[in-house]
């Protein structure tokens, strides 16, 4: 029986975060209801092919999984789990939360069904920059969620954090880095704010209202990010996740291992056998299906040439990189044969390292993550 991982996407937020283009919106009451509703019944229309497999990770994104109410979260979940089969002993499964969306009552009922991780939206410790950006709570509010996490027995609790943001000095990310350790998280995830078309904080800095981080400053934040999250006892297994030992993400090493994981809900994306398709991101489309999978769009048949350059450069995230046998047993190719040039200039450059049968990215790679992994497109 083959593994798999489930994402569900819960599309809906307080109001958008002003740099966000994820597929996520207020949405009404009856909206929410009406989705709900549709989720359950594309849980239900693939349950048999969903029956085939062994549950390995969950993972419930948005948007504001925080925002569902216990009862709803508790629908939705016993659908899931009467349209799977077999869950692993070990299921890892994590729910994203913001801070401010939390009460006991919706944390009590993830613990009830089964969650065992949650993923808390942090991003910066100091109230201007929270407010810049555009999140809905305060710092003190991530505070009182992790404590009432840690009350209700949560003991695998991801913080997420972001560098470059508008106004951040390196004196702002060293004291959010702190607090965040302060708080005794097994995981930390922090990301660099991308600039995204279309969204709000993309025309204020178009039109010069706002301004980001010089990219050396930026690169400042990282290195001290590296330096100190090592010496907090946090290792760091992919280019921004950092763990504790045992605590590294089982659900995002499968996207970086082109593993099969199924989306489930508004524009979630699958990939299954090499084939990957998205269902639609129009909600009223999804929200009238009777059957919601006839809305999904198969997106490519993943050719050979696509699959190993993709295992090439998710796997080069992870700091223990990628087994070259693994390549020859999944692909029927040597690395050396389809890669081997490659493999050596960027040795040469010092952007790789090899050690026997595994590469990865060497500390300047690290820096320049995206030279490496344009160089492994075929
Ligand atoms: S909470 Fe997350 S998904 Fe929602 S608007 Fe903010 S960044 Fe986007």
């Amino acid at each position: 029986m083959r593994d798999l991982a489930i994402y569900v996407h819960i599309p809906f937020c307080v109001r958008k975060c002003r740099y966000c283009d994820f597929l996520s919106a207020p949405g009404n009451a009856k909206e929410r209801t009406a989705y709900l509703q549709a989720l359950m019944r594309e849980m239900r229309y693939r349950s048999a092919e969903l029956q085939k497999y062994r549950v390995k990770t969950i993972f419930w994104g948005g948007g504001t999984p925080s925002l569902l109410e216990a009862p709803a979260f508790e629908e939705a979940a016993a659908a899931l789990r009467a349209c799977t089969g077999e869950w692993a002993p070990d299921v890892e499964w994590t729910v994203e939360a913001n801070p401010g969306t939390l009460r006991e009552d919706k944390v009590e009922s993830w613990r009830r069904m089964g969650v065992n991780r949650v993923s808390l939206g942090v991003q910066a410790t100091q109230e201007h920059l929270l407010r810049r950006i555009g999140r809905i709570h305060t710092w003190e509010q991530a505070v009182e969620s992790v404590k009432m996490l840690r009350e209700a027995g949560f003991s695998n609790i991801n913080l997420d954090l972001m560098m470059g943001l508008p106004g951040q000095s390196l004196d702002d990310w060293t004291e959010t880095l702190e607090r965040g350790i302060l708080l005794g998280p097994e995981h930390l995830s922090c990301y660099s704010l991308i600039l995204e078309e279309g969204t709000p904080l993309y025309e204020d800095v178009r039109q010069g209202r706002e301004s980001l981080p010089e990219e050396e400053a930026e690169r400042a934040m990282y290195n001290l990010t590296l330096k100190r999250l090592q010496a907090a006892g946090y290792m760091q297994y992919e280019i921004s996740n950092f763990a504790k030992p045992g605590y590294h993400c089982r659900h995002n090493l499968v996207y970086w291992e082109l593993g099969d994981y199924q989306g489930l809900g508004l524009g979630a994306a699958s990939y299954i056998e090499g084939v990957r398709r998205k269902n639609t991101e129009d909600l009223c489309e999804y929200v009238q299906a009777e059957n919601p999978v006839v809305c999904e769009r198969i997106e490519e048949e993943n050719s050979l040439k696509n699959q190993m350059e993709e295992w090439m450069f998710l796997g080069l995230r992870k700091t223990a990189g990628v087994d070259l046998r693994e390549f020859q047993d999944r692909f029927g190719h040597s690395a050396e044969s389809v890669y081997g040039e490659t493999m050596r200039d960027l040795q040469e450059e010092g952007l790789i390292l090899r050690k026997g049968d595994q590469i990865m990215l060497s500390r300047r790679g690290l820096d320049l993550a995206n030279q490496v992994f344009a160089a492994f497109l075929l």
